[in-house]
């Protein structure tokens, strides 16, 4: 009888738990999927909202790691856009129904029935192996290495993508709340596309990093009496913080017409400023990483123009302590682990 296949990888087993090394079988490799060996994982913040279970739709034992980059090891039967060997990499959603309007359109962050993540019901990228559908992996492009490659996969997507819907003319005034993996690569994308950015940080001691990233100003994020020079100013703010903020000062740094974006998820419902809202004209919106379309279109543009993460390394064996560091706000700017 033939040994049965297990995938290693670091998973909670409970909700809040630290992660610790744990085994699965796979299920079979489908026709349409690929098998990668694992080389790369960028950590994102949502991989410590899922192994704690911030959202409600984690599942026990959870592996995270959705900004994966590796090798094709094998290949379903129907798949041709890819060989063994090639260097892809996954994002934050595994999968989605292909058949709506707005999958037809790239859109399948949006998915009508809703997309499949690849951490939510399913096991991530943190392990030795992952196995997948074949054209939701994104082939690397040469220019990007592997360590620069993974962050764009979720971080890289989700700033790409309001970037690209909002701005609208050369010399937009961005902003960006919290300077992290998302904040740092929104000021680079913000600054290739033309914009005028600013950075806004509750860490004084990122402003010489955040305007080597691109950023032409820096903000220290304090009371509304000590930001009165940026009130008003803003066309488009990122928020990309994980964490509750005065919503009010937010909505006063934008100008009229402007738009608050959000993508870090501070919580489930917030309060909103009803006056600055309606009598300023602005919009509120929210963005959800990004489909097959901009997710090509990023990794191209990124290539193109250089853009890449500023990455720090620690081996996956120290997951642990690289989603500690995380957490204290340590990192500069994406951890990526690295297998052997
Ligand atoms: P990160 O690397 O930890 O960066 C977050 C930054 O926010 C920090 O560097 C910090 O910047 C600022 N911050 C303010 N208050 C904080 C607090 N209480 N704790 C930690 N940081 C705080 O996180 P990330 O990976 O960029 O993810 C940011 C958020 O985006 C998370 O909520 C994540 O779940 C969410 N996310 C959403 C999507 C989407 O599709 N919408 C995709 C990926 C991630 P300063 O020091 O500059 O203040
Ligand atoms: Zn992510
Ligand atoms: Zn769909």
């Amino acid at each position: 009888m033939s040994e049965k296949t297990m995938f290693k990888a670091y998973a909670a087993l409970k909700a809040g738990e630290q992660l610790q090394a744990w085994q699965y079988e796979p299920a079979p490799l489908g026709h349409d999927e690929i098998e990668i060996r694992i080389t790369h994982n960028g950590l994102c913040h949502s991989d410590i909202h899922m192994r704690d279970n911030y959202w409600g739709v984690s599942s026990f034992p959870l592996v995270p790691g959705h900004e994966v980059v590796g090798k094709v090891t094998q290949i379903g039967a129907h798949v041709s856009s890819l060989k063994v060997g090639d260097r892809v990499g996954f994002g934050w959603i595994r999968n989605a129904c292909r058949e709506c309007d707005h999958c037809l359109q790239g859109e399948e962050n949006i998915c009508r029935t809703g997309y499949a993540g690849l951490i939510v019901g399913h096991h991530g990228g943190f392990a030795d192996k992952l196995r997948a559908p074949a054209d939701f992996a994104y082939k690397i492009p040469d220019a990007l290495d592997s360590a620069s490659a993974a962050p764009l996969l979720c971080a890289g997507i989700t700033v790409y993508s309001p970037l690209r819907t909002y701005i609208k003319h050369p010399g937009t005034k961005v902003g960006v709340i919290g300077i992290g993996g998302l904040g740092h690569l929104a000021v680079k994308f913000a600054k290739a596309m033309g914009a005028e950015v600013t950075a806004f940080s509750t860490s004084a001691s990122k402003e010489a990093e955040a305007k080597s990233f691109g950023a032409h100003h820096f903000q220290t994020w304090e009371k509304a009496d000590d930001m009165k020079k940026v009130m008003g100013t803003q066309e488009l703010i990122i928020n990309t913080a994980p964490s509750e903020l005065e919503w009010e000062t937010a909505f006063n740094i934008l100008g009229n017409n402007g738009t608050l974006c959000l993508v870090g998820v501070p919580a489930t419902t917030i309060t909103l400023p009803v006056m600055s809202l309606i009598f300023g004209q602005k919009t509120l919106a929210g963005s959800a990483v990004g489909g097959r379309r901009f997710m090509r279109e990023m990794l191209e543009f990124a290539a193109l123009h250089n853009i890449t993460p500023m990455v720090e390394t620690m081996p996956l064996s120290q997951i642990n302590e690289a989603m500690d560091k995380l957490l204290a706000n340590k990192a500069r700017y994406r951890i990526v682990l690295t297998s052997e």
